[in-house]
C-alpha cells in the first residue's frame, strides 16, 4: 500500500468528520483507533484517530509523532494534522506543539494552518475565526469546560502555544493572487522566518486553492474543511465506489449515551422498541446489561431496537448530583459498552452509537481498531465497517450531529 495522504486527528469524532469529507471527494479511507497493529486494507488514505486534544503537550506530541512515523512508513508524502474547526486548544497547546513537532519530523520548514469549514459556518478572515456570524470569542466556545476559546485571533492564539516557531498570516489578499501568488506568499513568509501561517478561507473555493498551493508541503494543519480539495490533486473524483462497504448483515440496534439536545430529539422520534438505562440503578449494582440483553434478544431481527441512557438535562443533573458527573458517566459508558458487545454477540451486525465518549467506549469494548469509511448519513457522520465479529457496520454519532430521524434513516441507507 502507498498512501496518498496520511492524517492524524486529535480526537475520535473529528477523525470521522475528516474521513467523511475525504470519502465524499473520492478517496478510499480507513480510520484507525490509534496506530494500528492490525493489518490495514489497501486504501488511498488512513486517518489515525488519537485522543490527544487535551492531554499534556508532551504526551500529545509523542502520540502524534508515533502516528506520523507509521503513516510515512506507509508511503504518505503529506501529513494532515486535523484539529477542531473551533481551534479547541489551551495556552499550552496542543495544536502548536504538535505542528512544530511534525515540521521537525518531516524536515519541513513551513505549514499552513486553517480550521475553516464554510459548509459548517467556520470561516477565517484576517486570521480571525468566525463561528457562524460571530467571532469565536463571542461564540458559546468561550465557555467550553476544557478548552475555552476567548480570543478569535488565531495568529495570537497559535503563537502563544509554540516554543520557537514564528506564526504568520496568509490573508485573503494573498488568496486573491491565485495559486502562484499564494506560493510566493508562502516563500516570502518562510524567508521572514515564519514556520506556521494561519490561512484565511471564507469559501470552498478558498480551501481548494489553499490545498492546491500547499500540495507539495509535507505538513498541513487544518480542520476537516481543507480535505475537500485534496483528493482531486491525486486525480480522484467523487464516486460511489469510494464509499463502498461490504453488504450489511445481521440485526439492527441503536445504543445511545449522548444527552445532547439533538440526541434527545432523535431518541424521542424513534418508533421501534426501546429500553431506558437508569444510572441510579446501575450505581446500586443492578445488572442492567443482562436485563437489557434479555429484553432485546427476542426482538432482534424483526426491527431495530434502541437502548439508551439519553435523558433530558434536568434528569442528568439529578443523577450527577447523586453520583458525581465522572462516576455517572463512567457507569453508563461501561454498561452501554457491555450492552453493545452483547448485542453484537446476539447477532447485531448494524449498530448505531450516539455520543462521542460512548462511541469510544463501545469501539474499545468491541476491539475495533480499523474502520473503513462508507457513505454519509448526515453531515459528519458516515457508516463505517469493521472486519470484526463476522463484519460489523457501525455509525458513530457525536452528540449534536444528525437530524431528528437519524436512527431510522441510517438503517434505511444500508
Ligand atoms: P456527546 O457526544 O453528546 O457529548 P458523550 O457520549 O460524549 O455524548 O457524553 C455523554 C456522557 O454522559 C457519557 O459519559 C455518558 O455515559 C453520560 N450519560 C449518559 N446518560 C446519562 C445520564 N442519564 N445521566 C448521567 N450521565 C449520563
Amino acid at each position: 500500500m502507498t498512501l496518498k495522504l496520511g492524517c492524524i486527528a486529535d480526537d475520535f469524532t473529528g477523525a470521522t468528520d475528516l474521513a467523511n469529507n475525504l470519502v465524499r471527494a473520492g478517496m478510499r479511507v480507513v480510520q484507525t483507533i490509534g496506530v494500528p497493529d492490525a493489518p490495514v486494507p489497501d486504501v488511498d488514505c488512513v486517518v489515525v484517530a488519537l485522543k490527544s486534544r487535551t492531554n499534556p503537550a508532551a504526551e500529545a506530541v509523542a502520540m502524534s509523532l508515533a502516528a506520523a512515523r507509521w503513516l510515512r512508513a506507509q508511503g504518505a508524502a503529506q501529513l494532515y494534522f486535523k484539529v477542531c474547526s473551533t481551534f479547541d486548544s489551551t495556552p499550552a497547546g496542543n495544536i502548536g506543539p504538535v505542528a512544530e513537532a511534525l515540521l521537525a519530523e518531516t524536515g519541513a520548514r513551513f505549514a499552513i494552518v486553517t480550521p475553516a469549514f464554510p459548509e459548517n459556518g467556520r470561516t477565517v478572515f484576517k486570521g480571525h475565526l468566525f463561528v457562524g456570524d460571530v467571532l469565536l470569542s463571542d461564540s458559546p466556545m468561550r465557555q467550553h469546560p476544557l478548552t475555552p476559546m476567548t480570543d478569535a485571533n488565531l495568529v495570537r492564539v497559535l503563537q502563544a502555544q509554540v516554543r520557537s516557531a514564528r506564526v504568520g498570516l496568509v490573508d485573503h489578499r494573498a488568496l486573491a493572487q491565485g495559486e502562484d501568488g499564494l506560493r510566493a506568499r508562502f516563500a516570502a513568509l518562510q524567508a521572514e522566518g515564519v514556520a506556521l501561517a494561519i490561512a484565511d478561507a471564507v469559501s470552498d473555493d478558498d480551501l481548494r486553492l489553499l490545498a492546491r498551493a500547499a500540495r507539495a508541503q509535507p505538513v498541513v494543519v487544518a480542520g476537516s474543511g481543507l480535505a475537500i480539495g485534496i483528493p482531486a490533486l491525486h486525480g480522484l473524483a467523487p464516486s460511489a465506489a469510494a464509499a463502498q462497504l461490504p453488504p450489511p448483515r445481521g440485526a439492527r440496534a441503536v445504543v445511545s449515551g449522548s444527552c445532547s439536545a439533538a440526541t434527545n430529539a432523535q431518541v424521542a422520534a424513534f418508533t421501534g422498541p426501546r429500553l431506558a438505562i437508569d444510572p441510579l440503578r446501575l450505581a446500586q449494582g443492578e445488572d442492567l446489561v443482562a436485563q437489557a440483553l434479555d429484553w432485546a434478544r427476542p426482538l432482534l431481527g424483526a426491527t431495530p431496537v434502541l437502548v439508551h441512557a439519553t435523558a433530558e438535562p434536568a434528569a442528568v443533573q439529578a443523577v450527577q448530583q447523586q453520583l458525581g458527573a465522572a462516576r455517572a458517566g463512567a457507569l453508563v459508558e461501561d454498561a452501554l459498552a457491555g450492552i453493545a458487545a452483547g448485542l453484537v454477540q446476539a447477532g447485531v451486525g448494524q449498530l448505531v452509537v450516539a455520543g462521542g465518549e460512548t462511541s469510544g467506549a463501545v469501539v474499545q469494548r468491541l476491539g475495533v481498531q480499523v474502520l473503513r469509511i462508507g457513505p454519509q448519513i448526515d453531515p459528519g457522520v458516515p457508516w463505517c465497517h469493521a472486519a470484526v465479529h463476522g463484519g460489523l457496520h457501525l455509525a458513530l454519532k457525536s452528540g449534536n450531529f444528525g437530524g431528528r430521524d437519524f436512527f431510522e434513516r441510517a438503517f434505511g441507507l444500508l
